[in-house]
This record gives C-alpha cells, structure tokens and sequence, in this order.
C-alpha cells in the first residue's frame, strides 16, 4: 500500500515512511492509494474471530511489506489487549466502553498501535526519532503510556500549565525513561503552535529525525478501525446500527468511515459535536468555515479547524451530497452535556463522561427521527478523567480504577518552558 498527500505536492510512500514522517513534506495529511475491500469470509466469521485476528485482517493490507506477517500478528495482538464491551443504556442505545487500556482513554488504541510499529522500524535503523506531541489532555497519557521503554525512540509532550485534570498530568508526567513532559506557560493553542514551528524549522529537522504521534499519522489513525468492528461482533439487532462518535480532530468518525467504506456494515454515522461545530455546519449547509477553538466540558473536542476533515472529504471525492447522505452532524450544549449526564445517571444507573455525554445525546436525537434503527455511541473516556464535570453533575465521587490507583502515589517530574519557539528549540537541541 502507498500513501500519497493530500496537498499532491509531495511524491506517494509506503507504511513505513508515512509512520515516521507523520505529515508529508508538503503539509498535507497522507492518505491511502486505494480502500481495501473486506472479504466476505471475513464479514461471514467475524463474529467468531479473535480481537487480534480482526485486527490483523483490518490492518494487513494497510501495512503492506513494510512489517512482516509474523511480527505485525504481534503487534495487533499487544495492541488490542483489553476489553471493548458493547453495553446496553436503554432499549435502543448500547455504549462502546473504549476506555479499559491503560490510559482509560480510546487513544490507547492508535498510540499502542503506532508505537509499536515505530519501534520496529527504529530497530532496523540507526538514528533514533523524536516524537513532538501537544496534548489537551488525553492524547498525551495514551502516547506516553504507548512509548514507554521503545528503543530508539524519544518522546517529548508539550502541555498547557494548569490546563489538564491533575489525574491527566500524572498521567504525562510520572512514567520518566525515554518520556518528557514540558510543561507550557500558556494554553494549548500555543503548545500546538510550538509543534507545528518544529516539524518547519531546517536547523531541527537536519538534527532529528522529528514525528507526530496526533491522529495526522496513519500508524494512529487506521487502528481506530478495529473497534468498529468489535462493535459489530457485539451487535445482536438485524438492521445495521447508527454509530454516534464524538468528534474533536475528526480522525476516530473518519476511521469508521474508512470501515465503512471497506464493507463493514453500518447503517448511519453520526459526527458529535460540541459548540465547536464546523463539521456539523458542513454537514447541513455544504459550507465549511474554521473557526477558533472555544472551551466546552468536553474538552478533548475543542478544535477549531479539524485536520481529519480533509480525509473525509477525500473519502466522498469532495461531493457533499454523498456524503451528508451517511453522516449527520449534531452540535451539543455545555447544558445539555450535563443534563445528560445527570438524566442517564438518574434513569439508567449509567455514568457518562462529558464526551459520551455530548454522543448519546446526538444519538438520541438522530433516533427521534428514525424510530426502527438502534444505535451505538462511543464512550471515548471513563468519567474519572473528568472528575470536576462529572462529580459536580451526580453529586458523589467517581470511583478511581484499579488500572490508574497506582498513579496517585507518584511524583510528577515536568520541565516548565516559556511558551516561545527557542525555549522549544534549546531543549530539543540540548
Ligand atoms: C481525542 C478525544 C476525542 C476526539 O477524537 P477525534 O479523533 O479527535 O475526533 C473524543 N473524546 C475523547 C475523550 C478524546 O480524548
């Protein structure tokens, strides 16, 4: 399989040059040559597969020759070792709990996934890669927890001061090895703006061999896959299911679409969001406009100008029609995430975090209008990531699970920068 950007300006790659150079030189995102199709044994037997033999299959094709048969068996199986219960809420709605990794977050997936694979390219060659990664929050846990102890390879994640849940920052800050936490005197826009300054400064790139780990690179993206399987595999109704994904940067929607487009069957997507709606605009209007980012509860979806947009418009050859006809958007209150939260909690015993908040309630909507479908959405991450939402909502704690008990006790080890280009620039020259 190659990989050609988005922007055609720079020459097609395969598996192993898109993963480790992350956006193509151009800028553009890269994306694959053709969609495979599933095979009908595959779609017949998935019920009874394995996770790994799913994985496997999803993912096979995309890989190419760039990792043999044998080792990426092996890197599908540690990716995908941990539960991805389909649990029913109420009669017509089931979540997809997609926070049982270590991390406690659906990123878990793309940045096990990925980290491994680097790990196995940097084993055949001598420079070692810097991985630059800004995070609101999550994306930074599942790629330090991803990368802990593979050789060859350094990371170094960028965070706003005070801006991420204090479990969050443990998260970023207490594994040490080959993992650097720099702790950013400002928001997130500036650690995303240093980031972005260092994948384009000639000095850095002539020293290091410099990555993203943001769902912009395939090796992050195309696992997203897999669960949208899974789901299937837990899906007992006749009719196909809607799948409601709150959406931030657009790449875990454009994953199930990519599915989608291989033959898995579902019925309707729909594309979650909250005030930071762009997508949503598109999808009703045919007029997409980006716009700065604003806060909401769901902050791991505050992005203005979602990258993965532009795959999606790949996907459907640019045409809104089709793609609307698949697709709705739905733009979800502050308020009404929490009187989500609250009524769930109170009707069904189910504890949303503000992020599945923000779906079920796009969900059920888009269900108002189709009374014979039932659907599915995403639960991105366990409501113990947001505890000051989430306990101001219910009234009572969240209990803390036994997979991130252990962090409470550790000590966090961060580096503080000024947020301007050469304080970046020093360090990772240092
Ligand atoms: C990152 C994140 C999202 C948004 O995912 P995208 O792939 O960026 O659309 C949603 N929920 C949670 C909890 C996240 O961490």
């Amino acid at each position: 399989m190659r990989y050609y950007s988005l922007n055609k300006q720079a020459p097609p790659v395969d598996f192993q040059a898109a993963t480790i150079a992350g956006q193509a030189p151009d800028g553009g995102l890269y994306f694959p040559e053709h969609i495979p199709r599933f095979s009908p044994e595959f779609l017949a037997n998935l019920k009874t597969m394995s996770r790994a033999e799913v994985a496997f299959e999803v993912i096979r094709p995309y890989v190419g020759e760039a990792i043999p048969a044998a080792v990426l068996r092996g890197i599908c199986a540690e990716t995908v070792d941990f539960a991805f219960p389909l649990v029913p809420v109420t009669e017509r709605i089931a979540a997809l709990e997609l926070f049982h990794g270590p991390t406690l977050a659906f990123k878990d997936v793309g940045a096990r996934f990925m980290s491994r694979c680097l790990g196995y390219f940097s084993r055949r060659q001598t420079a070692p890669v810097t991985v630059l990664v800004a995070t609101s929050g999550d994306t930074g846990g599942a790629v330090a927890d991803g990368f802990l102890g593979v050789e060859g390879v350094e990371v170094v994640i960028l965070y706003p001061s005070g801006k991420v849940s204090p479990l969050q920052e443990l998260q970023l800050t207490t594994l040490g090895q080959n993992i650097k936490a720099l702790e950013v005197r400002g928001n997130f826009d500036d650690c995303q703006r240093l980031v972005k300054q260092a994948f384009l400064d000639p000095l850095l790139t002539k020293h290091l061999q410099l990555t993203s780990a943001n769902s912009i690179n395939v090796a992050r993206w195309l696992p997203q896959q897999f669960y949208y399987c899974y789901a299937l595999q837990q899906w007992t109704p006749k009719s196909p299911p809607v799948i409601a994904v709150p959406s931030g940067n657009f790449g875990n929607i454009c994953a199930g679409l990519l599915a989608h487009a291989s033959g898995l069957p579902i019925g309707h997507f729909v594309a979650a969001c909250n005030a930071n709606s762009a997508v949503a605009d598109y999808l009703r209007t045919g007029t997409f406009t980006a716009r700065p980012a604003v806060a909401t509860l769901s902050n791991a979806m505050d992005v203005g100008s979602p990258s993965n947009f532009a795959r999606i418009l790949e996907l459907f050859n640019q045409n809104h029609t089709t793609v609307s006809q698949l697709v709705s958007g739905e733009m979800v209150s502050d308020a009404e995430t929490t009187a989500t939260i609250r009524r769930v909690h109170q009707q069904t015993g189910y504890l949303l975090d503000p992020h599945g908040a923000v779906a079920f309630w796009a969900l059920e909507e888009y269900l108002r209008g189709h009374p014979a479908e039932g659907g599915i959405f995403l639960e991105t991450a366990h409501p113990v990531k947001f505890p000051e939402v989430v306990e101001a909502v219910v009234g009572a704690a969240v209990p803390v699970p036994a997979a991130v008990r252990g962090l409470l006790s550790r000590t966090k080890q961060s580096i503080l920068l000024e947020p301007e280009y050469a304080a970046l620039q020093a360090f990772l020259l240092r």
